[in-house]
């Protein structure tokens, strides 16, 4: 995306703050029982690392690489479900991913862990968009309900770019001057 701007969605505060919360909802929750975090790669890097730093010593942490999208819109098909080999059978797992938008990948990492025996699986996720689901999934926790634009920023990229800024921002394309 050629001659795009940035415009800032979500601050730095805001987004420590409901950080937070959501720590302190999730280890209420659980209340000490084993639960192994799964950290879906790249989006939730920093998501993740935040949440588990508020997060009990008890917590077993995992991350995989999954990605659906080339550019700004989703593929619909989704990659790295192979590397989701695991010791899950059993076990609590609260998938952490960036974005909830038309739930496939969602939906089909939750699928997976539950054939491989995983006894219950919750997500969390950092924003849920509004009215793009293609199939439905239940979010547990969610960090901010957007609408539906595209968003960078807090390691969430375009093409590889922009991840390490702080703050959420929607990347739109910058009124065009002829
Ligand atoms: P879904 O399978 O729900 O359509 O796609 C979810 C994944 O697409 C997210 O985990 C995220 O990696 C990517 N994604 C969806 N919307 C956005 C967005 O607005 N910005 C960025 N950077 N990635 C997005
Ligand atoms: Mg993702």
């Amino acid at each position: 995306m050629k001659n795009a701007s940035l415009r800032r969605l979500i601050s730095k505060r805001d987004i420590r703050r409901r950080v937070r919360e959501l720590a302190e909802e999730i280890t209420a929750h659980y209340q000490g029982r084993p639960v192994v975090v799964l950290g879906l790669m790249n989006g939730a890097l920093f998501f993740l690392v935040d949440l588990l730093r508020l997060l009990p010593e008890s917590v077993i942490v995992e991350c995989r690489t999954v990605a659906s999208y080339a550019g700004p819109s989703s593929t619909g098909k989704i990659h790295g479900l192979d590397m989701l080999h695991g010791n899950f059978a059993g076990k609590t797992v609260l998938i952490v991913d960036d974005i909830l938008d038309t739930g496939l990948t969602l939906s089909e990492v939750r699928a997976r862990l539950l054939d491989m025996g995983a006894k219950r699986v919750d997500v969390c996720v950092l924003c849920r968009k509004e009215g793009t689901r293609k199939v439905r999934v239940r979010a547990k926790w969610v960090g901010f309900d957007i609408k539906n634009e595209f968003v960078v920023g807090y390691g969430l990229d375009f093409d590889g770019v922009y991840r390490t800024r702080q703050e959420i921002f929607v990347l739109e394309p910058s009124s065009s001057t002829p």
